[in-house]
């Protein structure tokens, strides 16, 4: 973190101590402290929405859980305030885990819908529960009395300050971890991150719970803030102003959370309030109008761009002189501000002002600060070499048919990979080469056939367990993890190397550092011997598609395979770039990684292969030595045919 950052952080927590002596009237203090609990709600939904990128429309039954546990067990049991609240994010990340082991089994928008009908059913159960939670009528509670001193609503407000900067610091190191990349990862591309050791399933579940701990701390708060709980505050609406506080405020930022949390806190206080609206509605429009003009001389924007906003920024303003009640207008309002925010601030406020301070001053904001360890001693491959010991096949894939529908894109196919050898896959296009790495690395379950990979049958075995035995491979469309740099995509395949544990994140323990700094280590190696040094803090999906390619085999190595599948390496690749390609893969088979090649070029496949096998029409048609398959006939006809076709067509 930068050293200006650190000062804004420390001087934003001073002004925010300071604010109740400046603002002493117990109804703003009182609004402040929602603002800091509902802020701690934020900061964990942005883990689930901004980014896992699943949509939760139960985070207002959660909080109500929070709130509930907390409430109750003070209520009928007179448990103490600093058992209560943690109480709350037990039980409340439990709720979290039964709802979302189920949801998130399935892809799609599953948990979307479960956690709305979840809400549902939470507000029936807190009304029907009388006996526990006294029904509609609601829990009463008071504030904790600490040594003796009954807690004040001024007092709360630093109980909540120092709550929230807690959630703050918590949420910070859990994100910025290999925890937080992984969720990054997941989001980025699903495939690639079960390839790389990464269990999609398991780290939605992981972020799903973290979150509603978090919104469960924040319900046992709002409990002792309010001092009375009733089941109809945990409703639909509420549930709605939280995910636009997480997309107005701005996803994936610590800051966008909080303004949020201003935003829906003040927004009914300022559509009460006709004058207040009218200065803002004007401040807006006024701000619209001098950026969109900057931005149209500065030619970052067109004309036609800039117009629509600033018609709805300079109606917003005139409203509030037409009307004189805004409040009944509160839901047109409403809609428009989404409206206005997922078309043109599709990265939230935060977002679009770091945009603006990225033009401005591109030294302030640098995606990644910490520079990866250089080192000075040299640059070995720190990558464990496999001997190779035994003869014998590393895999063997027996009878393996995919069907898709009526086509079968493998058929009865055998395919037996040596231990140590680089196995080149050849054959038309279409011929069913792809289909063979996915089944081979569990993305498809084949209809029929088995494989042995090291004397165990993978087949059926997740993606993410068979990168686990050691499978790695690379995309023929490329994989990256776009919004990520070169260096983070490399560590997550080092995935596997972080045995820390969530309390050693938290708390930055010595065997944390070390295993980050041993990755970090290995990660610049992995760069420096696929030739990316220099673009290792560049994100990846700036980078030329050849660099690319080298990329993700970098991320492969990572994982430290056994054996290593290529998908088509050298697509995109210029002529030299080729010949460095070639000379990469013969090191990777002299650290005693086996290879298993698909390849157009045939130059490559010919310089390097051991022992090819010829797909055609999903059916084995040819297998040998180069020299061999090259002047088989059947090999010949299937390239003929394919390309004859093919000008045919
Ligand atoms: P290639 O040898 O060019 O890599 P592929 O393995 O990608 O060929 O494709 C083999 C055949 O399987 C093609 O006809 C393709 O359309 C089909 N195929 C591949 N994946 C799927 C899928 N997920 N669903 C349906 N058909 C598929
Ligand atoms: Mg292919």
């Amino acid at each position: 973190m930068s050293s200006i950052k650190k000062i804004a952080i420390v001087l934003a927590i001073a002004v925010a101590a300071f604010l109740p002596t400046l603002w002493p009237n117990p109804y703003y203090v009182h609004l402040m402290v929602i603002i800091g609990i509902y802020a701690i709600l934020l900061l964990g939904l942005d883990i689930v929405v901004g980014y896992v990128g699943e949509v939760s429309l139960g985070h207002a039954a959660l909080f109500g859980i929070g709130a509930y546990t907390a409430g109750v067990l003070n209520f009928q049991l007179g448990v103490p305030f600093l058992l209560a609240i943690p109480a709350s994010i037990v039980v409340t990340a439990i709720f979290g885990a039964i709802l979302a082991l189920p949801a998130l089994r399935v892809n799609g928008p599953y948990l979307a819908m479960v956690t709305l009908a979840f809400g549902t059913i939470i507000q029936i159960l807190i009304n029907e529960m009388t006996f526990l939670t006294n029904g509609p009528l609601g829990l009463s509670i008071r504030k904790p009395i600490f040594f003796g001193h009954q807690i004040t609503g001024a007092d709360y407000y630093y109980i909540v300050l120092v709550a929230l900067v807690l959630t703050l610091f918590v949420v910070q190191r859990i994100l910025k971890s290999h925890l937080g990349r992984a969720f990054e990862a997941l989001h980025d591309s699903p495939v690639a991150s079960d390839c790389m050791g990464v269990n999609v399933y398991g780290y939605k579940v992981y972020a799903f719970v973290l979150s509603a701990g978090i919104a469960g701390f924040a319900g046992g708060l709002y409990t002792y803030s309010e001092e009375y709980i009733s089941p109809n505050t945990y409703n639909f609406e509420l549930t709605i102003l939280f995910l636009l506080a997480v997309i107005m405020g701005g996803r994936k930022t610590r800051s966008g959370p909080i303004l949020g949390a201003i935003i829906i806190v003040m927004l009914p206080n300022v559509l009460s309030d006709i004058e207040l609206f009218r200065k803002i509605s004007v401040g807006i429009a006024i701000f619209t109008v001098l950026y969109s003009t900057y931005a149209v001389v500065a030619g970052q924007r067109t004309m036609k761009q800039v117009t629509l906003p600033l018609l709805v920024t300079i109606a917003l303003a005139v409203s509030g002189y037409v009307m004189d009640n805004i409040t009944e207008q509160r839901l047109t309002i409403f809609g428009a501000m989404i409206l206005f925010v997922v078309y043109y601030l599709p990265n939230g406020i935060m977002g679009f002002l770091r945009g603006i301070v990225q033009r401005v001053l591109p030294q302030w904001i640098h995606r990644h600060e910490e520079v990866y360890e250089q080192g000075d001693k040299q640059h070995v491959w720190s990558v464990p070499d496999h001997p190779v010991t035994a003869k014998g096949y590393l895999l063997e894939a027996r009878n393996i048919v995919m069907q898709f529908g009526g086509l079968k894109a493998l058929n009865e196919v055998n395919l037996e990979v040596a231990k140590g050898s680089v196995h080149g896959l050849i054959g038309p296009n279409g011929s069913g080469k792809s289909t063979m790495m996915n089944v081979l690395t569990g993305i498809y379950k084949p209809t029929a056939g088995e494989i042995e990979f090291n004397g165990k049958i993978i087949t059926g075995t997740t993606p993410s367990s068979i990168a686990g035995e050691g499978i790695a491979r690379t995309f023929q469309n490329v994989q990256l993890f776009g919004e990520m740099t070169a260096v983070e995509n490399v560590l997550v395949g080092l995935h596997h190397t972080y045995r820390h544990s969530l309390l050693d994140v938290v708390f930055h323990t010595p065997r944390c550092r070390k295993e980050k700094h041993a990755a970090r280590m290995r990660a610049a190696s992995l760069l420096k011997f696929v030739g990316l040094s220099d673009l290792a803090n560049e994100e990846a999906r700036n980078l030329p598609y050849g660099k690319q390619r080298l990329l993700e085999i970098a991320r492969a190595l990572a994982l430290n395979p056994s054996l290593l599948l290529l998908d088509e390496p050298a697509a995109g690749l210029t002529a030299p770039d080729i010949k460095e390609l070639i000379g990469m893969i013969n090191k990777i088979r002299g650290h005693g990684i086996t290879v298993i090649l698909i390849e157009h070029h045939m130059d490559v496949v010919m310089s390097i292969c051991d022992t090819v096998t010829v797909l055609d029409f999903g059916q084995k048609i040819a297998e040998g030595t180069p020299a061999s398959v090259q002047s088989d006939d059947k090999v010949i006809e299937a390239y003929l045919g394919g390309s004859a076709s093919a000008k045919a067509a």
